[in-house]
């Protein structure tokens, strides 16, 4: 196949949502659409459920559970569609918020009753940061949820983002009768339907034909009438730059569970969704349809047995072609690589590829050499950027209990952090090492893993921070006096950058107000 060709057939994205609002039904009803599994129930929910906090194997059990459907590719209408999952659990976020450098755009679920929730918001933030194109599903219409005008308000007030309705709901809950599309013309009836995927859909192009009172009774005919010429007044028309852009997102009514409002949502992806982008690099920008092969690491993942140290390597393909067995240039160590088995994920098999094409996410079996954020390419010595660390929120400082086992200690968190479990900062004296991550449970699989993969016993102190910095400055004299100033919560990241800790929002302002020479970065990507 040629490039372009692969290029143009491909749809690469993620889907984000709260816990719970909705995204393994939606995305088990979307791979139903594409033929890529017959049954519901086949795609396993990969929430992480603490049940027994000393239960890690379970943790990691449910880990697993996500690395098989980490990419779900399936055919459907002419494209190739990869849909990427991401981990809802918040202690595992960043996981998250690095597989959204790896998809081209992101439909996001919302529960009709709760609204704008915690993660959505920190979820979007992240897709604003790169103007990634944004679909929103609002799911569960079957069940008694806010009015529809009072969601796009709040969406577009805490999401930071302009909406437009594609769809409209008729009714909720009990009362949910379907919706209009607004684009189509055409009204979609709701049925309470968990297997089949036909569904009725009777074309009304004029509000005022009779056939929807019919179809729908006459109050909720009526208050259809007013309320789409209320939207058509509020609304302006659709716009697919704006949503390309990341400025505007159309949004769809319906019921994952019982999968209605699905089939309008697919279809309008594959129409208006973007097919792989490039990516940004310290060189220069990098078109998917660059000849010369190129690629990053977003997210490693540790072989579940312990008496086998590989890990799987995700590497999204950017530019050219991959293929097996063929030597590329790891950039960081400068190093030649081939893989005989580059894998591809479907929904329940990995099975070995011989070639991949950009927006193609393969997995690479892996020694150690790869860490988060790496670069592959046929010998050109760029870097991707757009992968950066964030500020963690809890700090503890690493101890170790056993003497003798400092050097697997030492070997072991540092691959972990490789993995992007958790970041390291040192701190001086003593080379103390602070471990940052989102969430408690990190804390948890680290201890568990150090032990169980590495022998090393270790002990976490809670440290006072709650944010951690980058800083840069080229006022030397000012770097010194803050330096002797906050020589107690300075650090070191992994790649030797200075990082300040700090224990309070407030803190951070202050140093903030008086050191205005310095900067201070929210995230690792500042060169
Ligand atoms: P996730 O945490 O976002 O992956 O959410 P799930 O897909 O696991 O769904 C959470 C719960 O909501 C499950 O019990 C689903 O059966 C339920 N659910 C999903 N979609 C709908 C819907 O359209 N209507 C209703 N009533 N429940 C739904």
């Amino acid at each position: 196949m040629k490039n372009s060709e692969a290029v143009e057939k491909r749809r690469t994205f993620g889907i984000i949502a709260h816990p719970d609002a909705g995204k393994t039904t939606l995305t088990e009803k979307l791979l139903l659409f594409g033929g890529a599994i017959q049954t519901a129930g086949a795609v396993k929910n990969n929430k992480i459920k603490k049940t027994a906090t000393s239960d890690f194997m379970e943790i990691e059990k449910q880990r697993g559970i996500s690395v098989a459907t980490s990419v779900m590719a399936f055919e459907y209408s002419g494209k190739q569609v990869n849909i990427l999952d991401t981990p809802g659990h918040k202690d595992f976020a960043e996981d998250t918020y690095r597989t959204l450098t790896a998809v081209d755009s992101v439909i996001l679920v919302i529960d009709s009753a709760n609204g704008v929730e915690s993660q959505t918001e920190k979820l979007m933030e992240v897709c604003r940061m790169r103007n990634t194109p944004v679909i929103i599903y609002v799911n569960k219409m079957d069940r008694e949820g806010k009015d529809a005008f009072t969601l796009l308000d709040e969406l577009e007030e805490k999401l930071n983002i302009k909406v437009r309705p594609l769809t409209w709901p008729i009714g909720m809950g009990d009362r949910f009768k379907g919706v209009y599309n607004l684009h189509e013309q055409n009204l979609n009836l709701f049925q309470v339907n968990k297997t089949k995927i036909a569904e009725d859909i009777v074309t009304i192009k004029d509000l005022s034909d009779p056939t929807l009172d019919e179809m729908i009774g006459t109050s909720f005919a009526e208050e259809l009438r007013e309320e789409v010429e209320i939207i058509n007044g509020v609304y302006d028309d659709f716009d697919r730059e704006k949503y390309l852009a990341g400025k505007l997102a159309p949004v769809f009514f319906g019921s994952a569970v019982n999968n209605f409002g699905v089939k309008e949502l697919l279809d309008t992806f594959i129409q208006i969704s973007p097919s792989p982008r490039g990516r940004d690099t310290d060189m220069r920008f990098i078109e998917p349809d660059d000849p010369k092969f190129s690629g990053f690491v977003f997210k490693i993942h540790a072989n579940l047995d312990p008496k086998h140290r590989d890990r799987i390597a995700f590497l999204r393909i950017v530019s050219g072609k991959f293929e097996r067995n063929t030597f590329y240039t790891h950039v960081r160590s400068d190093k030649k690589m081939k893989f005989a088995n580059p894998t591809s994920f479907m929904a329940q098999d990995k099975s070995v590829i011989e070639e991949a094409f950009p927006g193609d996410v393969i997995g690479l079996y892996d020694t150690g050499n790869f860490k988060i954020g790496d670069t592959l390419t046929e010998g050109e010595k760029l870097q991707f950027k757009g992968i950066p660390s964030f500020s963690p929120e809890i700090f503890m400082e690493l101890e170790n209990l056993d003497p003798m086992k400092s050097k697997q200690l030492d070997k072991g968190i540092h691959q972990l952090t490789d993995e992007g479990v958790a970041q390291m900062f040192i701190m001086q004296p003593g080379n103390r090492k602070i471990v940052g991550t989102v969430g408690q449970l990190q804390f948890e699989v680290i201890q568990y893993r150090l032990i169980n993969e590495y022998g090393a016993n270790c002990r976490f102190t809670p440290r006072n921070f709650t944010k951690s910095v980058w800083i840069t400055t080229t006022n030397q004299e000012q770097l010194e006096s803050f330096k002797r100033a906050k020589a107690n919560y300075l650090a070191t990241d992994k790649d030797g950058n200075m990082v300040f800790l700090a224990e309070t929002q407030f803190l951070l302002q202050m140093a903030e107000q008086d050191y205005p020479d310095i900067t201070f970065h929210k995230n690792s990507e500042f060169k």
